[in-house]
């Protein structure tokens, strides 16, 4: 049996490729290359000013320039002013790129079909170990940072003693467990450095 990390890495690998593969089938059934579909399925959540997607999307700025100005043009977004920044501009979805966006989301893929296999116990196992293996990857600055609970100023981790819904959001005020943890929240709030920590040792104290 192989003690190192090298089965799961393969794993992560195969799992990779067929992500890859759905991504390029999806956003290719619509025109788009599959940066261009992830812009959009971040913009429709939420308006992203375009100096920040380079960084959301752990681009370079170029590749980030060029797949949103290919947005714009196919007229699937548009930039607005920034209400709260004369200077800044906003990213925004347009009802056709609303539309696209939808219609990406509920596209069938072989790996959402193979995550749909998971029992409940299961996805929460998974959605845990993918919660402290990003974590890890941003502390390493691997990664850009996350919309997750985990850094979440309204995650309030382990405070029921329901074991099947331990965690609270005080967004929504709704008790959750581990297989609704969010990787990526539109209502996502970033807690400072330090209620992060804490809130990461409440987290991992199960
Ligand atoms: S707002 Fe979103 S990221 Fe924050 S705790 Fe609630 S579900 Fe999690």
């Amino acid at each position: 049996m192989d003690s190192d990390n090298t089965q799961i890495l393969f794993g992560f690998g195969r799992i990779a490729a067929a992500l890859r593969a759905g991504e390029w089938q999806a956003a290719g059934g619509h025109g788009l290359v599959p940066a261009q579909a992830e812009i959009l399925s971040r913009i429709v959540k939420a308006p992203l000013r375009a100096a920040d997607i380079a960084a959301h999307l752990g681009v370079s700025p170029a590749s980030a320039s060029d797949s949103t100005a290919a947005l714009v043009t196919k007229g699937l977004a548009r930039r607005e002013p920034d209400p709260a920044d004369g200077r800044a501009r906003l990213l925004t979805a347009t009802d056709v790129g609303a539309r696209v966006a939808q219609a990406l989301a509920a596209m069938p893929t072989p790996l959402a079909g193979a995550l749909d296999t998971l029992s409940i116990g299961d996805r929460g196992g998974l959605l845990r170990a993918l919660t402290i293996l990003i974590r890890a990857l941003q502390e390493a600055r691997a990664i850009p940072v996350q919309r997750m609970c985990a850094t979440c100023r309204h995650f309030r981790p382990n405070a029921h003693p329901d074991a099947a819904k331990p965690h609270h959001c005080t967004f929504v005020n709704a008790a959750f467990g581990d297989a609704a943890l969010r990787l990526d929240c539109g209502d996502h709030k970033q807690a400072s450095a330090e209620e992060a920590t804490a809130l990461w040792q409440r987290f991992d104290a199960t």
